[in-house]
């Protein structure tokens, strides 16, 4: 186990900010951790790096119990705080040999941050002020810091919030790089991201984990339709029409011609309403099969 949580609780003077939060993360995984603002994750995520301590419970990182400010723990974690704090008057090449000055000496030194510019792609502004770089730049720097130690575990808090597109699939690949050989552990409110890099999603709600489940097993918690299919029609047809279609359980008009058609059975129903527009004299514009996303399980589960 890389990371153990158990029975964590926080408390802000009189708000309880996490509730008796329990769970593990194993080595090697990439964990989506999301929830609505103000949920806890950053909390949580301070916890774990050591910043912060809790009010009570335990948590331990790679065997190691975090807590008692010990050297030896911080050397297993790497950590991008929410807002990446730096030294915008420092140049990049000295503020990450700084960084790995803390860590090591002598030619080890040299040798770790050139690796480190070169991974994260900085080598062409490594003479610049941090300052002075984009956004898509200062997280780059970001992610240097927290891996230019080398550490087994990874602690990234909104790695990609306030990014371009184009910037959210940089950071994106290089998280999902470094990942390869390490535990991450990644706080977003963006579900693609989820669903593009993670193999498990912890959903945190006002302190509380409300599901813990690998990726592809997420939709079991949640109660959907198995099949929602999108119809748009070249012509009005009546409501009670659709609804008598065979397995229908639910139509809703979305606008003008457009329908959203639920079923509960597993057999598909695209060929009826096929059927049922040819017997209306009815053209199909489009016929769509709409999957769950974790957008849904996310709103079902926060309410939000
Ligand atoms: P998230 O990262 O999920 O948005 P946070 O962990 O930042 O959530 O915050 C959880 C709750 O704790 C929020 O209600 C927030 O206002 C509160 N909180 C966070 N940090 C502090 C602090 N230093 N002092 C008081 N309340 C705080
Ligand atoms: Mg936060």
């Amino acid at each position: 186990m890389s990371i153990v949580v158990q029975g964590v609780s926080k408390l802000y003077g009189v708000q309880k900010a996490l509730n008796n939060i329990s769970f593990e993360v194993r080595t090697g995984e990439i964990v989506g951790f999301i929830g609505p603002n103000g949920a806890g994750k950053s909390t949580m995520m301070k916890i774990i790096t050591g910043f912060i301590p809790a009010s009570s419970g335990n948590v331990s990182v790679n065997g190691l119990p975090v807590g008692d400010d010990n050297p030896e723990v911080k050397k297993q974690i790497g950590y991008l705080p929410e807002n990446n704090p730096l030294y915008p008057e420092m140049y990049v090449r000295e503020y990450l040999g700084f960084v790995a000055s803390i860590y090591k000496t002598g030619s080890t030194l040299r040798k770790q941050t050139d690796s480190i510019i070169e991974l994260t792609g900085l080598a062409p502004e490594q003479n610049k002020k941090i300052g002075a770089l984009s956004k898509g730049y200062r997280q780059r720097v970001g992610l240097a810091q927290a891996l230019i130690h080398n550490p087994a575990v990874l602690i990234l808090d909104e790695a990609t919030t306030g990014l371009d597109p184009n910037q959210i699939i940089e950071i994106r690949n290089l998280i999902k790089e470094a990942g390869k050989e390490k535990t991450v552990m990644l706080s977003t409110h963006i579900m693609q991201e989820v669903e593009a890099i993670c193999d498990r999603v912890i959903i945190i709600d006002k302190g509380i984990i409300v599901a813990d489940e690998e990726k592809i097993n997420i939709y079991s918690k949640i109660i959907r339709p198995k099949q929602v299919i999108q119809v748009e029609f070249d012509k009005e047809t009546r409501e009670s029409s659709l609804s008598e279609i065979k397995n229908v359980k639910n139509v809703k008009n979305v606008r003008n011609n457009l329908w959203l058609i639920e079923a509960e059975s597993e057999e598909d129903i695209r060929p009826s309403l096929f059927n049922f527009a040819v017997k209306n004299n009815l053209t199909v514009l489009s016929l769509n099969k709409q999957e769950s996303n974790l957008e849904d399980v996310f709103r079902q589960l926060t309410g939000g």
